[in-house]
């Protein structure tokens, strides 16, 4: 076995690591570290360190780390057929279960699922679906995005145009010009405190309709959104919010596109967020807990309505001139089936609803009388916590006192607790495996206090 030092040299001369400061890791300012493997919500590292990961690595480790099931799934496909393409109707077992699978689990009117790789690619695969339709129906006009600002879509060239953070935007020559922002549904970041709930979601719809007015109806194909802003802040929307922007969508004859990434298969305590919120949407992105990260593998889950306008796009136009070589991944399709019937059989859905209600309270009341806690919100296991210098007049800190940071790494160094400082605001966030018990969530939450009151007494 490699040594470790060894290991970190190599690390440091060769590997190109994404959303890292490069300068610092290269300079050893960033400490690097090997990950060698995980059981339940703790990974472990080469130095036998155990950690609680109470972000399921990027929000994906659903399950939980180390479930043979999935595992010898993996191992059973490989050995069978390790690969075979899935165009010109080919398939596998797997692949061919897998998509049923995820219709059966999905909201009423979908209709078919395309299978990707990441959450990038398969919203990527969504515009192009959205354009080819509305060139099918004759409207070649019709072809802009709207996307929200603090959203999440991914990294490529279009999505990560989406994606409404400027680090993702920033020397990259992003957005792309088809793409238009609009207003993120973040009630504890309105401009007027004293503005109600309800007049704050009035308020996202009046600046949607403007939007629409300003760049015209006739040129937006599709508007985009998590049902919870997810890396944007973890931000559950306001009361009223979906139905009050999808009534304008219908009215612009404008499609939905639910980026359901995180939110898919449990997260919030229901299969999706569309369901959870009643949300219709045209196309819902899948992605990370499909496969719970044993396997890349995404998803772009098409309705009955867009369905229709691709068959008659190809009867005219011929085959759809959309595919990756890694469609519907042999791999990756089993990873999926053995995921998905874990996660009927160990009860995730309702675990999620009750010990996300459980972990939710649980941080409110630990952390409620720390001066820097601004706000404590969550939705099933999906939860935040972000951070002010004046909590009665909501003054927020300076980017630059690196308040998030400074807490999600006391909480590693004093708990071995790993929570994310999101990217934009001093907001920590906790996304644990969904296989979390109560005794789980209470560590998190002594961590937590813990950690901010740590921090608090540095920076008040
Ligand atoms: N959409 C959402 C809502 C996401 O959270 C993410 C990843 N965090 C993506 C898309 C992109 O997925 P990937 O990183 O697999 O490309």
């Amino acid at each position: 076995m490699l040594r470790n030092d060894q290991l970190a040299e190599w690390d440091r001369d060769n590997f190109f690591h994404p959303s890292t400061h490069l300068a610092q890791f290269a300079r050893g300012d960033l400490q690097n570290r090997v990950i060698a493997g995980g059981e339940g919500l703790y990974i472990e590292d080469r130095d036998g360190n155990r950690t609680l990961d109470a972000f399921a690595g990027l929000y994906c480790v659903n399950i939980g780390y180390g479930r043979q099931e999935v595992a010898d799934a993996i191992a059973a496909q490989a050995k069978e057929l390790a690969y075979y393409h899935s165009y010109v109707g080919h398939g596998t077992e797997a692949s061919i279960t897998l998509a049923k699978m995820i219709l059966d689990r999905a909201p009423a009117n979908m209709s078919k699922v395309y299978f990707g790789l990441s959450g990038s690619d398969a919203n990527e695969t969504n515009i192009k679906l959205v354009w080819y339709y509305n060139n099918v129906l004759d409207r070649p006009k019709k072809k802009k995005i709207i996307s929200r600002w603090r959203g999440y879509h991914g990294s490529g060239l279009m999505t990560g145009s989406l994606t409404g953070l400027e680090l993702f935007h920033n020397k990259f020559d992003l957005p792309l010009s088809q793409v238009v922002h609009t207003d993120a549904p973040y009630y504890f970041r309105r401009e007027n405190l004293d503005q109600s709930e309800a007049e704050f979601v009035q308020q996202c719809v009046d600046s949607l309709e403007e939007l629409i007015a300003r760049e015209g109806a006739d040129t937006i194909a599709a508007f985009i959104g998590e049902p919870v802003l997810g890396t944007g802040g973890i931000v559950p929307p306001p009361a009223g919010y979906w139905k009050a922007i999808q009534a304008v969508l219908k009215k612009h004859d404008i499609l939905l596109i639910a980026d359901e990434v995180v939110t898919g298969f449990g997260r919030l305590g229901s299969m999706f967020g569309s369901d959870h919120y009643d949300i219709e949407p045209d196309i819902i992105t899948i992605a990370k807990g499909l496969t719970s990260a044993y396997a890349p593998l995404s998803g772009s889950i098409v309705s009955e309505k867009v369905w229709k306008v691709l068959e008659e796009g190809t009867d005219k136009l011929g085959p759809i001139g959309h595919g990756w070589t890694y469609s519907a991944h042999p791999i990756g399709a089993a990873a999926g089936v053995a995921n998905l019937k874990l996660i009927d059989e160990m009860n995730l859905v309702s675990n999620a609803r009750e010990m996300g209600s459980y972990f939710n309270e649980g941080l409110k009341s630990a952390l409620s009388d720390i001066a820097i806690v601004g706000d404590v919100r969550g939705e099933g296991i999906l939860s935040a916590i972000e951070f002010v210098k004046d909590r009665d007049d909501r003054i927020f800190f300076d980017a630059a006192d690196k308040v998030g940071p400074q807490i999600a790494t006391a909480l590693l160094e004093r708990s071995k607790v790993i929570g994310r400082a999101m990217p934009q605001g001093d907001i920590l966030g906790f996304a644990p495996p969904l296989c979390m018990t109560q005794a789980e969530a209470d560590i998190i939450i002594e961590a937590a206090r813990d950690a901010i009151s740590h921090v608090a007494e540095k920076v008040l």
